[in-house]
Order: structure tokens, then sequence, then C-alpha cells
């Protein structure tokens, strides 16, 4: 068993966060993953520059992965906190940071840490 460097083990979790999220959302299609893909390697690099934020690597993605979805498909993940008004999305607090979460600025609340969107949504399939 060879035993990951610490950034590649930050770079599989953030990994499994988002996709979680996505999964979540249930936006996780094939070309989905692959801009998950794209935005780790990005995030790869970046941090092999600056291994200082290796626990910002997951909210980084989570950001890299919601600007493309913008991009392709429209907001994600939408806010399932506010009852009434225009469909908004969640953005992730704090920008560059650890432990990063979802938050809805509308509402002013913190939903979920990125990985745990699916307890914020009821988005569990059920069974
Ligand atoms: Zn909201």
């Amino acid at each position: 068993m060879k035993s990951l460097s610490p950034i590649e083990q930050a770079l599989h979790a953030a990994r499994a966060l988002v996709l979680a999220d996505l999964v979540a959302g249930r936006v996780a299609e094939a070309d989905v993953v692959s801009l998950v893909e794209d935005s780790v390697a990005q995030r790869r690099w970046w941090v092999e520059q600056w291994p200082d934020g290796v626990g910002y690597v997951a909210g980084l993605v989570a950001q890299d992965v919601q600007d493309a979805l913008l991009e392709r498909y429209g907001r994600w993940p939408l806010c399932p906190v506010c009852p009434s008004g225009d469909p908004h999305a969640l953005d992730v607090e704090p920008e560059l940071g650890p432990d990063p979460h979802w938050v809805c600025h509308q509402a002013g609340v913190k939903v979920a840490a990125v990985g745990s969107l699916a307890q914020a949504t009821g988005g569990a399939r059920s069974s």
C-alpha cells in the first residue's frame, strides 16, 4: 500500500465531495464528471505551486464546477431553503478557505457543508 501525499489526499477528497453534491442535485452526468476532473487537474497544478492552500481545494473545485455548469447547464446548486421567489444558486463560503459551505445569500444561511448537500435537499434517493 503506498500512501498518498497530502496534496493527492486533498484532491481525492475534493473530488468526492463535489461529486456527492452533484449526485444530490442529480446532475452527475458523464460530461459533468469530466468537469470535476478538469478542475481537479487544474487545482493539482495550483496547489503544487502553493502547498499552503491544500485545505482550500474542496471549496475551489466546488466553485470551478459551479462556474462550468453555469455556462453549460445553468445555476447549480439551486437553493433548497427559500420557499418562494426566483430560483437562485447557492454560493461557496469561504471562497478561499478551509471547511467550505454552501450558503444562501438571500436567506443569509449556511445550507450545508460542501459534500453534504444531499442532507439539505432531502436528495437521498428513495430505495
Ligand atoms: Zn435561497
